[in-house]
This record gives C-alpha cells, structure tokens and sequence, in this order.
C-alpha cells in the first residue's frame, strides 16, 4: 500500500535518514516494513525557526492508521499523454510559436508519431539572447525577435517561475518531468515555488527543440505566419512570409503579443471576444528588506534563498483591487517591446535570483466597459488590445521615444513630480527618469497610489524614495480569446485550426500555456486517430 504523509517538519540541512526516521515514528511501522520512501513536495516555512515542511510518499505491506496527515494513496490510472498514432500518412501539422505552448504541443506530437513543422517569427533561443543584449544596450528593436517574440517565447528572459494553479495535477507533473529530463534541477519536482532562471532556460529550450527534431520535427525560424487558407470551413493550408505550407492542422501558439495576427484573424471573421486583464505598474525595492520582511532574524541565512511576496488590496470604495503579480526576487525589470513607438515592462531573474533588487508588477484589473470606447467595427474584439496599444504608445512617448521604460521614486509618484535620481542599483537596463503620473488610465492611477503605499508598508518597509515605480505594465494576460470548442479544441471557426495557449486566451503564465500546449496537442492526436471526442479538460 501506498500513503501520502503530510506536514513532516525537518531542518533545512535535512538528510534522508532524518526523513526516514521520522516517517517510521509517524508511521508507527519499523525499518524492515518500509519498501520505499520518497519527498513528493517540500515547501519552506520561515515564520519562525525556518523549517522545510515536507510530504512524503511511502509503500509498505503494514496498514497504517488514517489520521489527517497521513493519507492511503491511489497512483492515477493515466500518466502523461494517452494517444500514440502509428504509420501516419498525413500531412505534418504545423505549430505556430515556439514558447511554452507551442514547444510542449510539438514535443508531443512528436514523441507519440505525429512530426510536427513549426514555425516561430524569431530566432533560436541563443541567437535571440545576443540580440536582446545588444536591444538592451542601444535601444535598437529587432520586431520579430526580442524579449517577446523568438524561441522560448515571452517567457525566456523571464524569472522562470512554474507557477502551476491547475488542478491537472498529472499533466503538470508531466511537464515538469519533461522539464527535468531537458536539464532543470529536480527539486522543482518537489518545491512548492519552484523556478528555473532565464540561465537555465536558455540551456533547456534547445534541447527542447533538438528532440523535437530527432523525432522528425522540423523548425523554420524567422518565420512569420500571415495568414490561413481554407477549403469548405476547414484549414487547408498555412501562409508564412516565406513558404506556404499544406496541412490539415495547426497549432496557433502566437502568445498574447502577436498583435497581427489578431488583427488577421478578426477582420477575416475568425471568433474572437475580448476578455478582461490587468494593467499597472513595475515596483522594485531592496531584495534585503524583503528578506527581513518575511524571514525576520533569519534574513541572512544564505540557505534560504531570495525571499517573495504575494500582496493584495481589496476593492475599497472607488478604488478597484489591486494586486502583485509575477514577482521577480533578486530579479531586473525589463524593457519590453515588440512593436513600433510601443514599450511595456515584465521582470527576470536568473537561476541563483542573487540581484540586489526585487521586482513584481502591481496591477489593477480591467474589462470590457473599461475599453469599450476603443471598439473598432473593421477589427471586432480587439477593443481591449487597441486600449493595451494606446497606453503603451504613451509609455514609450514619456521614456522618451527610445524604449526607455519612465520610472520614479514611489516617495515622488505619490506626489507628482519627477525625481532627481533612482536609488542605487535599479535594475532595468533601459530606463528614463520622469514624472509618471498621467501615463496609465486615472482610475487605474488612482487606485495605484491609494494601494501601492499600504500594500508595501505590509513588508515593513516605510521608506518610499527607495522605492522604484516603473510605468507600466500592461500585458498581464491576452485582451482577446479566440474561441475554441470544449471537446477538440478547435477554433469554433475553422475545423483543424486549435488555438493554443496565452495567446488564445486560454492559458497565462509558463506552467499554464505549457499544460494548454500539452493537451492541445492530445486533442489533436485523438481527432487525428479518431478516437470517441471528450472533453480534454
Ligand atoms: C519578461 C517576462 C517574464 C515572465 N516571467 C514569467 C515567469 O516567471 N513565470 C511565468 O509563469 N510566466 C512568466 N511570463 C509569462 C510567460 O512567459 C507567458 O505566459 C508564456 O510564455 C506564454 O506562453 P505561450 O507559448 O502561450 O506564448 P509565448 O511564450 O508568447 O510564445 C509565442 C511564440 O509565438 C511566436 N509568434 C507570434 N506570432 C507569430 C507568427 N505570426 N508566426 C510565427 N511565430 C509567431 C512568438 O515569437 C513566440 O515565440 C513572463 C513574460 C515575460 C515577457
């Protein structure tokens, strides 16, 4: 028999026959009826004297008592992706976008007979980074290769947080293996936090891809897909800017940047509705204080690691909620851009997150009525995409027209002026210093700088004028979903078309586009095979 067991406390120099012992005196079973132990999840707790709490799976022939922390457990039936094709004969289906949805999707088609062509507007993940180091030096934008766009997808130079929300416990267990098998640590198999560092996922995306093509995928980089050709409502073939490629299927893992292919799909009568999302600011402190704030006479404690933070403010009155979002311990705010004329931040950090500054974006929810003024009847639900498109042109304007990100000190934000000068160490390699009021929507700024200040002042951290506020961040999640059915994920538009990922609207975050890549992919393989449709979810 198998049991789960809960809440077993160890020190953070923890050995495996300190966790043995321990689960033989829970247990209450000798050494001799232990067939095997191992650590299936390990969260820190560092309220107090810091501590791992750990969960551990045994077998053993013995019957052990149900208590609340100790549980019998069934191994699922399924694991991993449950259709294989055989000798198939037909065309390739092609993937569009090579991020997290898009690699996973032809990884499995891959892996279970189905070789996919992909095709990503940018370059490889290696050609990219030098392309984004020199972007950060000179303020020159590559369009279909930088930050946002390029193998890797947005999420390359990213923290590398596997945030995973989902209660598909099994297909994100997959994911994270396939994440082990291609070179992560195996600790983010058992970590409540996990996170792997843009050092890292530079490592692992291309061995991503040199399986990919071991299986008999093929990749076009610089690659643009422009449009879908299609025969009595089903796709027929796919245009790029270079090759027209006949299929039956594709995967569009554009990701929630691909402004023209939205643009594409709704003036060609694709279904699409708009959905809502969040917008604010970046905020960076010292990594130090947020390390007292949340491990208290143990910050120094170098075993610990950079500490995090979730805050939130609720609705209060006028003001809307705010929240934090993607936070980036030891982390760099991050110029963004893919577009003309438009700038946006986001945040990385590397593997060993050992920067001096931490970073998270503050963000206050928006939806439809907010952007309703931006409907446009030649391009239907993209209203909220042309209101991310306005801001962002107002960011980039107040950075000066050089993809400088505008930033401020909190202390002078608060009190709308410009500050003289950024705290030392501010991380993001392309920023202007400016007054930043004005920038972002005035119900948004309103409710910024009502909660911002409360919500700091949660870490115990006063001291506003070291406090950085970079404006804004706007591409929180896609402003548009592209419809899709609930049995074969196909767009609701166009059979053999499946919309894939934080692009699609159905996804947001690595773990969770990676999961929708995953299944996409299954449901594609069991509309290939013609097994009995049902609901992938
Ligand atoms: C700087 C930054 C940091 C982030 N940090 C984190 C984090 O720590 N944790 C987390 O969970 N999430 C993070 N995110 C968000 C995360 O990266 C995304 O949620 C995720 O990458 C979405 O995956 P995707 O595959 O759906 O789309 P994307 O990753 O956006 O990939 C889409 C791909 O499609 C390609 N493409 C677009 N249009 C075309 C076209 N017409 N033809 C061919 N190719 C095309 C793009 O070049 C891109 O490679 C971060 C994002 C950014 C920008």
């Amino acid at each position: 028999m198998i049991y789960h067991i809960n809440q077993i406390k160890v020190g953070l120099d923890y050995t495996d026959q300190v966790v043995a012992k321990k689960v033989l005196q829970l247990a209450k079973i000798q050494a001799k009826d232990l067939k095997y132990f191992k650590i299936i999840r390990r969260s820190l707790d560092a309220r107090h004297q810091p501590v791992y709490i750990l969960t551990v799976e045994i077998k053993t022939n013995v019957k052990i008592a149900k208590s609340p922390d100790i549980q019998q457990y069934k191994p699922p039936a399924k694991v991993g992706v449950s259709v294989k094709i055989l000798n198939y004969r037909g065309p390739e289906p092609i993937v569009v976008g090579a991020g997290p949805a898009g690699l996973m999707a032809a990884l499995v088609l891959a892996e279970n007979g189905v070789s996919p062509v992909i095709i990503e507007r940018g370059e490889p993940a290696l050609e990219r980074a030098r392309q984004i180091t020199s972007y950060l030096k000179t303020g020159s934008l590559n369009t279909e290769s930088n930050i946002l766009f390029g193998e890797g997808g947005a999420g390359l130079f990213s923290d590398g947080k596997l945030t995973a929300r989902s209660k598909d416990r099994i297909t994100t267990q997959y994911f994270f293996q396939k994440l082990v098998e291609f070179g992560a640590p195996d600790t983010i198999l058992i970590d409540a936090e996990p996170h792997l560092g843009s050092d890292l996922l530079l490592k692992i995306i291309p061995r991503i891809r040199d399986k990919i093509i071991q299986l008999g995928g093929t990749f076009h980089f610089n690659t643009k897909m422009k449009s879908l050709e299609i025969s009595q409502g089903a796709l027929s073939k796919v245009h790029s800017d270079s090759d027209v490629f006949e299929t039956t299927n594709c995967i569009l893992a554009i990701g929630h940047s691909a402004r023209d292919v939205y643009r594409y799909l709704s003036s060609t009568g694709i279904a699409l509705a708009p959905k809502p999302f969040a917008i604010g600011v970046r905020v960076e402190l010292p990594q130090s204080k947020v390390n007292e704030a949340q491990y208290g006479s143990f910050a120094n404690n170098n075993k610990l690691g950079a500490a995090s933070f979730r805050l939130t403010h609720k609705e209060e009155g006028d003001y809307r909620a705010c929240y934090s979002f993607c936070m980036c311990p030891g982390g760099e705010v991050m110029p963004c851009a893919s577009s003309p004329g438009m700038m946006t931040t986001n945040g990385m950090s590397w593997s060993a997150r050992d920067g001096k500054k931490a970073n998270a974006a503050f963000l206050v929810p928006v939806n439809e009525r907010d952007y309703s003024n931006y409907k446009d009847e030649k391009y239907p639900a993209l209203e909220g995409l042309f209101f991310q498109e306005a801001i962002e042109q107002k960011i980039f304007k107040a950075g000066g027209s050089s993809y400088l990100v505008p930033a401020a000190r909190l202390s002078d934000y608060l009190n709308n002026k410009a500050s003289d000068s950024l705290p030392d160490d501010s991380s993001c390699r392309r920023m202007q210093i400016t007054n930043i009021n004005g920038i972002l929507p005035n119900f948004v700024e309103t409710t910024l700088k009502y909660a911002i200040p409360k919500m700091i002042s949660k870490l115990n951290y006063p001291d506003f004028r070291e406090v950085v506020v970079y404006c804004g961040e706007t591409r929180s999640s896609s402003p548009v979903r592209i419809v899709r059915t609930q049995d074969s994920y196909e767009s609701i538009s166009i059979k053999g078309l499946y919309p894939c990922g934080e692009g699609a609207g159905h996804a947001g975050g690595i773990v969770s586009s990676a999961l929708d890549g995953i299944k996409t992919a299954e449901a594609l393989l069991k509309n290939i095979s013609g097994i009995k449709k049902e609901p992938v979810d």
